[in-house]
């Protein structure tokens, strides 16, 4: 059995946000593929699956750069009697105008690394116009009142609580930092029981969150730092 992937360590996608608000370190946790494979007896590939050639059986791998442009590994190909697909997913922007652009997503680590350092340089730098500007604000808007949208809420209030007393006093984020969950739907956590949505949204108000539900038309919310 052979196992192909694009990196080189598996992070369980559920802590995404926690590594997007700087709440867990990634490295300690990350499972690394060629120890897995080792102790479990299959071979790992590391590649980015860019052809399968079905005539022949084989799924090609695009080369392996490094960080500096160099080649690691060249193109190859990975023979299979039985292929399984198992690419998973990445979010869907319903093709709303500006949000491939602009807003940030939590799909990959890699994606979940550097919202957290854009997160920590929009913090310091607020903290900085703060000290001159008493009555500047940052803003945060989460589109999607789902698990991740209301965790990782959760986690910004947190974290920034955190940073003011670290230093960064002049983020006053309970006066300044505003924190919107946007969900389009009646009631954020749709997949739980109503009772659950209710609980949880009076929680996340009562520590300051905002909550906007049937915010389909979420564009012309005076959020702008959606995403
Ligand atoms: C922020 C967040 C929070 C979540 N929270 C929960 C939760 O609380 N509970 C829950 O049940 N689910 C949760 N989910 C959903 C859950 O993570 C997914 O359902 C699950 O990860 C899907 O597993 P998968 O193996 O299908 O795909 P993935 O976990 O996405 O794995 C796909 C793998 O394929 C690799 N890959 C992709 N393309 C290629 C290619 N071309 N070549 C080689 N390799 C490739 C990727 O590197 C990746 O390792 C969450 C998802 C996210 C993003």
């Amino acid at each position: 059995m052979t196992l192909v992937d694009a990196q080189r360590t598996h992070l369980w996608k559920p802590l995404l946000h926690e590594v997007a608000a700087g709440s867990f370190d990634p490295a300690e946790h990350a499972l690394e593929y060629m120890v897995h494979a080792t102790r479990h007896g299959i071979d790992f590939r590391l590649g980015t699956m860019e052809r399968i050639d079905r005539s022949q059986h084989q799924v090609w791998l695009a080369p392996v750069i490094d960080r500096e442009g160099n080649e690691i590994l060249a193109r190859r190909s990975v023979a299979y009697d039985t292929l399984v697909l198992a690419v998973g997913s990445v979010a869907n922007d319903f093709g709303v105008p500006g949000v491939a652009e602009h807003c940030w997503f939590l799909d990959t680590l890699h994606e979940a690394k550097r919202f957290q350092r854009r997160l920590l340089d929009a913090l310091l730098r607020f903290a900085g116009r703060a000290v001159t500007d008493p009555t500047a604000e940052l803003r945060v808007a989460i589109v999607g009142g789902g698990a991740t949208g209301v965790e990782l809420a959760a986690q910004l209030h947190r974290v920034s609580r955190v940073l003011a007393q670290y230093g960064l006093e002049a983020l006053q984020p309970e006066r300044r930092i505003r924190i919107s969950v946007l969900e389009s739907g009646p009631r954020i956590l749709p997949g739980l029981p109503p009772r659950m949505s209710a609980s949880v949204t009076r929680e996340l108000e009562r520590i300051g969150i905002s909550v906007r539900r049937a915010a389909r038309d979420w564009r012309r919310c005076r959020c702008p730092a959606v995403g």
